[in-house]
């Protein structure tokens, strides 16, 4: 490190001693979670946008740990990333989101064409059985593949772009769908999204926050959505909190919506019981 001008090497920083330490023992307690099935899934309602009628839900991890209780995913999923685990529990993720959608589509009459999404980390790219994680999941669920959306980020997206574009291919291949989640707070141009196979664009909550308050916010959005009509993707506003941002929004052509407004995320029994109401007699 450097300091006051003078060039000095520690040989041991403590801090960084702490750090690593911390970090060892993140990757244990996540193994451990992993190991006693601790990790569960949330499910959040995705909703036609003029007429509200749910058309599917989004997969979201949870940690029912036995001290800490429910666990947000912003608080493990960073840390499952850097320590490589988010491989075996976004495989979980998928495992268990799959067959439990599978389950709602045959179980409650009317539900058959439900579809779920799931979100994909970078790290998950890296590996190289991630198509066959995938077609497993499929397969031992039972689920049709067209119901089945991956979400990934833009930053993804400009990690390495020919591995990235052979790969969304492979998994298209499988019949999945794929949609760019947190649209707009990433760096992608037009002319990268053309490279990649996509069919959907989700525009992240920050674009819909202010929309019906500020005309910039408004213009800045209505320039995502042209974006994703020019790309003939379809859309998904995330973050819908207020029934006159689902107005504005359906106004301008957005396909779909999801946010406190319609329903937040719940356990699968929740929100099986909430596709039973919409699709029941
Ligand atoms: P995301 O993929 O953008 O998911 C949407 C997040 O926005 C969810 O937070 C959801 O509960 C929240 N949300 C939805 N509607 C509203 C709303 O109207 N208002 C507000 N304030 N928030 C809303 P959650 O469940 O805490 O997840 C946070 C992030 O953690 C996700 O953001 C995603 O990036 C990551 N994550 C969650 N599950 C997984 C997973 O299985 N794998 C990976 N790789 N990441 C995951
Ligand atoms: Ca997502
Ligand atoms: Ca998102
Ligand atoms: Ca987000």
């Amino acid at each position: 490190a450097k300091a006051g001008g003078r060039d000095r090497i520690s040989v041991f920083d403590p801090s960084m001693y702490t750090a690593a330490v911390m970090e060892a023992e993140a990757r244990t307690e996540l193994e451990r979670g992993l190991a006693n099935d601790e990790f569960v899934v949330n499910y959040q309602p995705i909703v036609d946008l003029p007429s509200g009628k749910l058309v599917g839900v989004e997969a979201l991890a949870r940690w029912q740990h036995p001290e800490r209780g429910l666990v947000a995913p912003d608080a493990f999923i960073a840390q499952a990333e850097r320590t490589g685990l988010i491989v075996a529990l976004g495989a979980h993720i998928l495992r268990v989101a799959c067959h439990e959608v599978a389950r709602w589509q045959r179980e409650i009459p009317g539900a058959e064409n439900v579809r779920v999404s799931i979100n994909l980390s970078a790290r998950q790219f890296q590996e190289a059985d991630l198509v066959d994680t995938v077609r497993a999941a499929l397969t031992d669920s039972g689920i049709r593949p067209d119901l089945v959306v991956l979400e990934i980020t833009e930053s993804l997206l400009m990690q390495d772009v020919d591995a990235t574009v052979v790969t969304l291919h492979e998994l298209r291949d499988l019949g999945v769908r794929i949609a760019i989640d947190d649209f707009g707070t990433g760096y992608s141009s037009l002319s990268y999204l053309r490279r990649f196979p996509i069919d959907i664009l989700k525009i992240d909550k920050a674009f819909i926050d202010g929309i019906t308050l500020d005309s910039d916010d408004a213009t800045l959005a209505e320039a995502v959505v042209g974006l994703g009509k020019a790309l003939r993707l379809s859309t998904v506003a995330e973050g819908i909190e207020h029934i006159d941002q689902q107005e504005m929004l359906s106004d301008l052509g957005v396909t779909y919506g999801q946010g406190y407004l319609f329903a937040r995320p719940g356990t699968a029994d929740e929100i099986a019981a909430m596709v039973r109401e919409h699709y029941g007699p």
